[in-house]
This record gives C-alpha cells, structure tokens and sequence, in this order.
C-alpha cells in the first residue's frame, strides 16, 4: 500500500465535548462521547517554533482517552485551533525536558484547572527530571486533578483505569529521555452467522463473553466457536533520540507510529551529534517495524519546505505517510 497525506483537515472537532461530572468521586472519570481514535497534531518544530509550526505537541484521541504527548510552548493556544477542549485530556506523557517538549505544561495544568474538569489527569515524566517537573507544575495554581507518575525505569506505568497498557521505553538522546507506547489487549469479534447456527442468543451471548464457555442443548460451546480474535492495536511516540534499539522496540508492529526526523540525510552529523533522527533512518526503521501509518514530525527550523522529508522518507517506507503539519489530524488506521 502506498499512501500519503499532507492536507490539513481543520473541521470543527465533536470531541470536546465531554462535560465534567456534578457528582465526580475519587478516581471518577468523565467518559468523553466520540468513540474515535484520531492523532490531532498541535505542533511540529523542534527547538526553534516557525512562522508555520508551533512547538511540538499532540493529542492522541483513543476512545474515551486523551493522551496529551510532549507539550510545547504555545501547546495551549493550539488546543483552541484545533477544538481540543481540557477536558478532552485525561493523560499527559513527557518524553524529556527539552523545551520544546515541556514548556507548554504550566499553560495546560493552568488550563485544567481554570477550566475546572473533573477527572483526575495523569502526568507521565522521566523521574530523572523531576526538578523541572516541580518547576513547571509550580508557577500556576494547583490542578486538584493532578497524578503524578514519574517514570524511572522502563516498562508498563501502571495507570488506574486505562483500558491499555502504556509502556515507557527509554530513548538514546542528550539527556534521559524515555519514548511511549500504547499497547492494546487482544478482543474477540463474535460472529452473528455462528452464534445464530447454535442458537446463542440474549444474555447468553454475554455470559459466554464472560465465562468463555456456555452449555447449549448437549454440547459445550467454547468462544472459539462463536468468535475470532479481534488484535488489539498499537500506538507509538518516539520523540528526540538517536537511532538505538528502544527505537525499534517501540515501534514493532505499530499501527501508528509518531516520530522526530528533525534532520535529512544531508545533515546525519547533526543529527547524530544532537541525538536525532534523520527522515531516512525514522522510515527504514517504520518499515523494518512493520508500521502501517508514520508519521514524521519534530522538524528543525532550517528546513522551511518538507518535500525533503517526503522523498528521503518515501525511498524506505511504502505505507501510509503523513509530514505532519500543525492542527492535522490524521486518523489511526481501522483495524486489520
Ligand atoms: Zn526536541
Ligand atoms: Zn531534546
């Protein structure tokens, strides 16, 4: 398959609209409408923003979660462009604490708190770093809601109520810096034609969702019978790193990988200097991954035309393709 997606959709988002709950408990969350899975980039430039891009930032739409990954500065202003509401995010990941990964924290924590939501948001950040972390969290009012979940080794972050995992790999930059990834549980697709062949109806449909088995007349039927795997999907962030083997980990298999290629191939010194990556080495590691939708972004301010990245990208990677662009948003593909 051979895809490529460079416009700019700005259609007014159904998302927002998540209300904050008059009766929210401990740990109650508002459970967002829209069922969509859908990347809204906010930003796309490293280090220095452009007259075109914003500093990095990004909310990743899954169902009822809202992953906000690395805000920049300006994160909050962009969230009014592109119609994400506060109350859209329920998670927000930092993979380092560079600026132009963090600087937009204090403006987003002010944010939920202004904004008064109601659910409690999570904040994933390289423990390394907490120092910074207090900083930013501390020049603005405090958001009640607020999780903190600093991140010291690799592996699963254990999140109250997430219905995936998150993991946190680390990455090969200048300083600690970990990427992520969501992994989802497999599920199972009942068939209609199969369950109608051995008359499982009503709630027996659901009691052999929940036991894996029913008796039916004198046969014992299993899920097997009735159903197929449903494969759960997979999102990857990998920002500011040089090519190492947490690149590749995070993106096997992904349906959806996000990364940095702030550099082309013409400029693989710097990259390797700085700790980045270059659009060629982001999309052959894409491809050997097996990754279905890339998405590169985090682009240095020396290149003010992308078509760069495009064409070194497209030489290794035959998906879909998508150079971000501020306030895109690009679908994560349906399921295979
Ligand atoms: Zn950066
Ligand atoms: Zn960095």
């Amino acid at each position: 398959m051979r895809g490529e997606n460079s416009g700019i959709d700005t259609r007014a988002p159904a998302h927002g609209a998540c209300r904050p709950g008059k009766d929210d408990k401990a740990g109650a969350r508002e459970r967002p409408v829209n069922a969509a899975r859908e990347l809204v980039v906010l930003g796309t430039a490293s280090q220095v923003p452009t007259r075109e891009r914003n500093h990095n930032g990004y909310l990743l739409r899954w169902d009822s979660e809202g992953l906000l990954f690395d805000p920049g500065e300006g994160t909050q202003r962009q969230m009014s462009f592109a119609g994400v509401a506060a109350n859209a995010i329920t998670r927000i990941c930092l993979t380092h604490f560079h600026g132009d990964h963090c600087l937009g924290l204090p403006g987003v924590l002010a944010r939920l708190n202004l904004d008064q939501v109601a659910h409690p948001v999570d904040v994933c950040f390289p423990e390394s770093g907490r120092e910074f972390y207090h900083r930013l969290r501390d020049v603005v009012p405090p958001f009640a809601g607020l999780r903190e979940r600093p991140v010291g080794a690799p592996g699963p972050i254990p999140l109250p109520g997430m219905p995936f995992a998150l993991e946190a790999v680390r990455l090969d930059h200048r300083i600690d810096t970990f990427g992520y990834r969501i992994v989802e549980p497999d599920g199972r697709r009942m068939l209609p034609r199969r369950l109608a062949e051995f008359g499982v109806t009503g709630p027996d449909i659901g009691r052999l969702q929940r036991e894996g088995a029913l008796r039916v007349g004198d046969r014992n039927l299993t899920l097997d019978d009735v159903s197929v795997v449903r494969r759960g999907q997979r999102f990857a962030f990998v920002m500011d790193t040089r090519m190492c083997g947490g690149v590749e980990e995070l993106a096997q298999d992904a349906d959806m990988l996000v990364i940095e290629a702030t550099f082309l191939d013409a400029d693989a010194r710097l990259a390797r200097d700085y700790g980045h990556l270059t659009a060629a080495e982001a999309a052959a590691a894409a491809q050997a991954a097996g990754v279905r939708t890339l998405v590169l972004t985090h682009f240095s301010q020396r290149y003010t035309d992308l078509e760069g990245h495009r064409l070194e990208a497209r030489k290794h990677f035959d998906g879909e393709l998508v150079i971000a662009q501020d306030l895109m948003r690009v679908p994560v593909p349906t399921r295979r």
